[in-house]
């Protein structure tokens, strides 16, 4: 039956109708939804009253697919058509796949546009599509839920994500057909969670360990602002990290000697998996492999004897959280709040290490899986306009500095990392050449000083510069973040305005850990760096000179040398030219000033002469002013 329209076409039905938003925590382990409703954040239950989502994708073929709790049943059984952990894959190039093997078991078609895609029954999937199955689900889940179409959606992704994973992020969003808001920092989304936006200022800490990932970050909160000071973590560590340490102690105690069956292991992983989970409330657990691997043995695992296994684990979580404290150049005393986040933070002990390790007692109010989405709804509930008086201005940081290729392959920082987004920063760049009409530009990220250790993003050209001799053109190269993260490039040359510009969508990623190595590279190399630099330098100061005297030789050289003195320039040009070819940093630098020397006489002829003619035909008093 067709319902009648009871407003004004082009109007709405009610002057102040609410809009209904969610937030969406897309998570490697597990997803949830989360709205605003009665001025209260909560998140939305599937219909058996879960709210947790595994992050499984099974696909049947025949366009069929299963996603959730029944997909992850199915992993044992067929591994290949069923797809966990996708958020490790977004936004990654075939290249990065294959340097992240091992931890990938999936069957992967090498396509063309270098989007890697998943052999399934159901065809080849990209990660892209494997989330917008996930959030395809939840998107259902709220509409059945709240029983209309969602204006929009905010979606969670790690502080450490760059521009290709958030970029491939919100295709996944518009390929499930949501209209994303904004993209928002897990961080942040629990800061706001526990309120502490409407705190007045202070430092506060996120600590994250879930499933297979843990993420420490540092928030700042100052006059209504958030900000996040710094960001550290470690890839690969995390609950599952923790049932592996148990299922091992437990195989000991039972007497398996066999470490090669697979789902044997897998078997003893869960037992360990419950077992764990139950100490959190329990001070002892028993543990019971009963017949169904012909396996018959029971043991208890205590707290204090999981505590002793698992020590070590929750040790390695505060090796970033010293290195975010550091970059953050801020001290435990300086920390308000740390709150809690992930299933892993449910352990006592890891509760008790971190009070120790930041002085303070953690939030732990808000369960620590639903806190992230709870955050992003209401996030999601402010941007959509049903609460216009609030005013969060949501912050993050760049994990990586940004800057472009300049002469000698040196990368010259435009961004710095751990600025403040959104961020706009701009610099001026000059042309090398006489005459020069065309500039490319590189750009780049990494802490490296050498284009060659950093990571390449993009290339573009301007053109159409007008010619002018080297020096005079001013190039304004503008880097642009914006609040999502995304990074767009434009150079202009000042005295024309033209203008080129690139928006960046890198087509491959960076694992948290590479970032980690990339840093830590930056710091080891700098000696050796600094030498490399002092080259390139050399070696662009080698270049300019001899192209300097060519020009001036080509103009006036018949001119104003004699033949000796020619000769003697064009040998001390010819010297310096081969020097510069090699890596000798004094060699060049002596030849550099050696021929600079040689020619001072005929560039003070030169320009004597140019005052000459110049001056010709005035009277000298017309110059005295
Ligand atoms: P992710 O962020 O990777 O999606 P979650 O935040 O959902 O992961 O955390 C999942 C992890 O939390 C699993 O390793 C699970 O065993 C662990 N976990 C859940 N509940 C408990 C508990 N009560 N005690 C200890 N660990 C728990
Ligand atoms: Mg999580």
């Amino acid at each position: 039956m067709a319902l009648l329209q009871i407003s004004e076409p082009g109007e709405a039905t009610a002057p102040h109708q609410y809009r209904l938003a969610v937030g969406i925590d897309l998570g490697t382990t597990n997803s949830l939804v989360a709205t605003v409703r009665n001025g209260k954040a909560e998140t939305l239950p599937d219909n058996n009253g879960q709210a947790i989502l595994p992050s499984v994708v099974q696909y049947l073929g025949d366009n069929k697919l299963v996603v959730g709790e029944a997909a992850k049943n199915a992993a044992v059984d067929d591994p290949y058509n069923t797809i966990g952990s996708v958020k490790r894959l977004m936004g990654r190039s075939m290249a990065d796949i294959k340097k992240l093997s091992g931890a990938i078991k999936y069957d992967f078609v090498d396509t063309e546009s270098n989007v890697p895609r998943i052999k399934t029954r159901g065809g080849a999937v990209s990660a892209v599509e494997v989330s917008a199955a996930i959030l395809t689900q939840l998107k259902r889940r709220a509409e059945q839920a709240l029983g209309d179409e969602l204006s929009g959606v905010v979606i969670t992704v790690p502080a450490y994500f760059d521009d290709a994973q958030r970029q491939a992020s919100k295709d996944a969003a518009k390929l499930a057909g949501l209209k994303v808001l904004r993209l928002l920092n897990e961080p942040t989304a629990a800061a706001v969670a526990y309120g502490l936006d409407n705190k007045a200022e202070g430092i506060h800490v996120v600590y994250d360990l879930g499933g297979g990932t843990f993420d420490i970050s540092i928030l700042r909160l100052n006059r209504g602002v958030f900000e996040v000071m710094a960001t550290a973590g470690n890839s690969a560590l995390g609950g599952d990290d923790f049932d592996q340490v148990i299922a091992q102690w437990i195989m000991q105690q039972a007497g398996i000697a066999d470490n090669s069956n697979q789902s044997l292991i897998r078997y003893v992983s869960q037992q360990a998996c419950a077992a764990k989970e139950v100490l959190s409330q329990s001070e002892q657990v028993e543990i019971v492999l009963d017949g169904a691997m012909g396996l018959s043995w029971h043991g208890v695992l205590s707290r204090s004897k999981l505590n002793e296994l698992l020590d070590p684990l929750i040790k390695k979580t505060l090796i970033p959280c010293r290195r975010a404290l550091r970059d953050a150049e801020v001290t435990q005393a300086e920390i308000e709040d740390v709150i809690m986040v992930g299933g892993s933070t449910r352990m006592l002990r890891v509760r008790e290490r971190v009070a120790e390790f930041f002085q303070c007692e953690p939030l732990v109010a808000i369960d620590p899986d639903k806190v992230v989405a709870i955050g992003a709804a209401v996030q999601a509930h402010t941007l959509v306009g049903n609460k216009s008086d609030d005013e969060i201005l949501l912050l993050d940081v760049i994990p990586l500095s940004l800057g472009i290729e300049t002469m000698g392959g040196l990368v010259e920082k435009v961004i710095y990392r751990n600025t403040t987004i959104p961020a706009a920063k701009a610099q001026d760049f000059t042309t090398f050449k006489d005459g020069q009409t065309a500039m490319s530009i590189h750009v780049l990220q990494g802490e490296r000083e050498l284009v060659s250790d950093n990571r390449s993003l993009a290339r573009f050209e301007l053109r159409g510069i007008p010619p002018m001799v080297a020096g005079a053109a001013r190039i304004r190269v503008t880097f642009q973040v914006d609040a999502d993260g995304l990074l767009s490039v434009t150079a202009r040359e000042q005295t024309s305005g033209v203008e080129s510009s690139v928006q960046v969508k890198p087509s491959y990623g960076l694992e948290d850990a590479e970032i980690a190595q990339m840093l830590t590279d930056s710091l080891s190399h700098a000696a050796q760096d600094v030498a490399a630099r002092n080259l390139c330098e050399q070696k662009v100061a080698a270049e300019r000179v001899v192209l300097a005297l060519q020009s001036a030789l080509k103009a006036d050289g018949d001119r104003l040398l004699s033949a000796a003195e020619r000769k003697n320039l064009d040998a001390g040009l010819r010297h310096l030219q081969e020097v510069a070819q090699g890596n000798d940093h004094a060699a060049i630098k002596l030849a550099t000033e050696r021929l600079n020397e040689s020619s001072t006489e005929f560039a003070a002829r030169r320009m004597n002469d140019s005052i000459r003619s110049a001056m010709a035909g005035h009277n000298v008093d017309e110059f005295s002013e």
